[in-house]
């Protein structure tokens, strides 16, 4: 047995199966069966570190129907690491999981060659995709830009910065929403920020270490922290939860180093907007897993949306939009659940607008939202910095705007 096996054994033992990591469990909310939650999961893992047990098709399925939300991770009165544990399950089950096989394929391609691969899925986005949809082999048809993010600098110069950023842009941004990380630097550089976007820079490596593929998702993580930690920025900003806790928190557990840097854009804005004043919409604010459980940032985006000017109404719980990455993928039924509750909490709030911090959630919420904008933080910043103090400056009035109408 491995010391990091021993590492997880001990901790496990510390589990006195009181149950309170089911509390906000996603995935036991929707199968209520012991196997589909925090708890349950947990006791399958230490049974398979005891040899008890032994891989099959439901022990896989068991561990990796987990959404990796972390809800549960800070809900341990014993502090056991129990999406760590998930995590270990996953690396031990992989070669044996028949079921996510070609998702794994998908996924290693992806990553290999991702210009490739989009490319690929934009010729097979009318047929095959739409063929595999209606079969659900694939939970949905994702909507594909005509080009994939690519910055036509690698430094953006200001005159007289204050100061130096990174974006890490990560694959969601890169290959479905790259406007995402053109409004980033406008926004950017209209407070005086110049902009790094480093070279080499690969996928934070957490689709494939959902996958069970944690060797494959540390040689990822060197690569990006070879890339980042030679620059001399102050942060390294993603628009992406998950690649910033992958690169804060999650880099230290896998690659022996972590992006100490790397924070969410709202942490980092919070103190450097000032407040614009009101336009006459309100707006409902999605938290997303890995920002709100993951990294503990929850109060900063409401404090931006105020701040630009807008009302938040009937605040949400903090609930998971079933997008989970490969997730949405291996587990399209616990997904399409997830996902039909948390969009009838988001129009029964009766707000203008959605707004979120994470392009997943953006991308799978917006396939039951459609009777209302669902914006991404950033959207919000760049209206409100960029174009909306344009427009007031030239016209010297408050203006009502229409955002994104
Ligand atoms: S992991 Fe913690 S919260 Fe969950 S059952 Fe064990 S002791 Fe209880
Ligand atoms: S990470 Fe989320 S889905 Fe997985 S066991 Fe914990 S609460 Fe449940």
């Amino acid at each position: 047995m491995s010391l990091e096996e021993l590492k997880f054994k001990e901790d496990l033992l510390k589990c006195v199966r009181c149950g309170g990591c089911k509390a906000l469990c996603p995935t036991y909310d929707k199968d209520v069966s012991e196997g589909m939650g925090a708890r349950g999961r947990l006791v399958l893992v230490n049974s398979l570190l005891k040899g008890d047990i032994k891989p099959s098709p439901l022990l896989n399925n068991r561990i990796f129907s987990c959404i990796l939300c972390n809800a549960c991770s800070g809900l341990c009165p014993l502090k056991v690491d129990i999406v760590g544990a998930i995590y270990h399950g996953r690396a031990l089950l992989n070669k044996t999981d028949r079921r996510r096989k070609y998702l794994r394929y998908a996924a290693k391609l992806s990553v290999k060659w991702p210009e490739l691969s989009f490319r690929i899925l934009r010729m097979l986005r009318n047929n095959l995709l739409p063929a595999l949809s209606s079969r659900g082999v694939i939970p949905f048809t994702p909507e594909l830009p005509s080009a994939s993010f690519k910055s036509p600098e690698q430094v953006h110069k200001v005159s007289k910065h204050r100061g130096r950023v990174a974006i890490f842009t990560g694959c969601s941004v890169n290959f479905i929403f790259p406007s995402l990380a053109e409004s980033l630097i406008n926004v950017l550089k209209k407070l005086r920020y110049e902009v790094v976007i480093p070279k080499g820079m690969v996928c934070c490596g957490a689709p494939l270490r959902s996958l069970g593929l944690e060797k494959e998702a540390a040689e990822l993580a060197k690569k990006n922290l070879g890339v980042f930690n030679k620059l001399k920025v102050e942060a390294i900003l993603s628009l992406c939860p998950t690649c910033t806790m992958s690169l804060k928190t999650e880099y230290p557990k896998i690659a022996g180093e972590g992006l100490d840097k790397a924070m969410d854009i709202s942490v980092f804005f919070k103190d450097k907007i000032e407040t614009t004043a009101p336009i006459f919409k309100t707006a409902v604010y999605h938290d997303p897993c890995h920002l709100y459980h993951g990294l503990g940032v929850s109060k900063e985006p409401r404090e931006i949306i105020r701040k630009a000017g807008i009302g938040l109404i009937n605040e949400i719980s903090p609930e998971c939009c079933g997008f989970g990455g490969t997730f949405c993928f291996s587990n399209s039924k616990i997904s399409e659940g997830l996902l039909t509750d948390r969009a009838k909490q988001i129009k029964a709030s009766g707000a203008d607008t959605l707004i979120t911090s994470c392009p997943g959630c953006m991308l799978q919420l917006g396939r039951m939202i459609s009777d209302r904008p669902v914006l991404h933080l950033v959207e919000l910043l760049e209206e409100a910095y960029c174009f909306r103090t344009a427009n007031r400056k030239e016209s010297g009035k408050k203006q009502e705007l229409n955002l994104f109408d």
